[in-house]
């Protein structure tokens, strides 16, 4: 047998066939057989209440990361890598990629999968405990990021909104999440899908669904549908508003009792100390009726009403 030979399986592959093999895998996790080595190499137990499905399917993967529009000039946030499928591709596109990770378990495979990878930094971190403006200071000079994320699905909400309300630099958000949540964020009025998530993403941001993707192109397969979103920040919001908070209180009042009047919703929320009569005047000075359900009204509907609460109340 040639000394470079080794034989396995009644086959004689060249000696080096594990190394090639075992870079191959570690290279191009988006393959399914791949992940399963990786994640029988090191024993991973799938952790349901961290939202763990991860991706094998490569076309997915490449929708993804084509939506996103990544170049060399980019640095990149991912939150929770997994054993890090995407941050692989992310680091060919990409300048830079950050990724925080909240499960221990995944750092040791991280390190291994992710070992080729030098513009890659993985911080072991829960990211809505992670101080994002500071870190987008520390590792991109505070110049706007892309995000790019196959979210975990129980947090989806409060690391978007994190994302807005505390105005991380970032130029756009491109994500996996429920199908039903990506349908929420595109809705308007009308819609069933309609509420404060639609009102807050279309306030701070573009939404552009993606593609759809089934649940086969995960491991283990999630219950629900999936979609990639692409949020593309506005430099300026599409509507003007003298309070931002108080906006978005009179929405979630809106829309907390959706199937009630505007004005008995707003009086129940005690947002202000009026009487009905009184919250009547101000949607009547906002060229709203006095019967209207708050889940008939537009992002710049809510504006003007919030910018008449403010008149009155000054
Ligand atoms: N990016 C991988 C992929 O596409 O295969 C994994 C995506 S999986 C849907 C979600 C990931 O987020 C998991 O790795 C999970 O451990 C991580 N995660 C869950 N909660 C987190 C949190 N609070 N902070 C950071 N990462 C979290």
């Amino acid at each position: 047998m040639p000394r470079e030979s080794v034989r396995a399986a009644g086959r004689i592959f060249p000696e080096n066939y594990r190394d090639q093999k075992e870079r191959e895998i570690m290279t191009d996790l988006s393959r399914a057989e791949n992940t399963i080595e990786v994640l029988k190499k090191y024993h991973f137990q799938f952790d349901k209440k961290l939202g763990q499905n991860f991706l094998i399917d490569p076309h997915v993967l490449q929708k993804i990361i084509g939506a996103a529009d990544i170049t060399k000039d980019d640095c990149v946030l991912e939150v929770g890598p997994g054993i890090g499928t995407m941050t692989q591709a992310l680091s060919r596109a990409a300048g830079k990629v950050v990724a925080v990770e909240v499960d221990g378990s995944l750092i040791p495979i991280l390190a291994d999968t992710l070992s080729g990878c030098d513009n890659v930094k993985v911080i072991h971190q829960d990211i809505l405990k992670t101080d994002l403006n500071r870190l987008v200071q520390e590792e991109n000079a505070g110049k706007p990021v892309k995000v790019v994320a196959n979210l975990p699905y129980y947090i989806t909400t409060p690391i978007i909104m994190g994302l807005f309300e505390r105005h991380v630099p970032a130029a756009s958000i491109t994500v996996m999440v429920q199908k039903e949540v990506a349908e929420r964020m595109q809705s308007g009025p009308g819609s069933k899908n309609y509420g404060a998530l639609s009102l807050a993403v279309q306030y701070y941001a573009e939404p552009y669904l993606a593609a759809n993707v089934p649940p086969n192109c995960f491991m283990p397969r999630p219950n629900v549908a999936s979609a990639v979103i692409r949020l593309t920040l506005h430099d300026r919001p599409p509507v003007f508003v003298q309070d931002e908070a108080l906006m978005f209180a009179l929405i979630r009042a809106a829309f907390g009792q959706r199937r009630k009047t505007l004005v008995n919703a707003l009086h129940n929320a005690a947002i202000f100390p009026l009487d009905k009569e009184q919250i009547g005047d101000v949607l009547a000075s906002a060229g709203l009726r006095e019967n209207v359900r708050g889940e008939t009204l537009t992002l710049a509907q809510f504006a003007a009403l919030a910018n008449a609460f403010s008149e009155r109340c000054r």
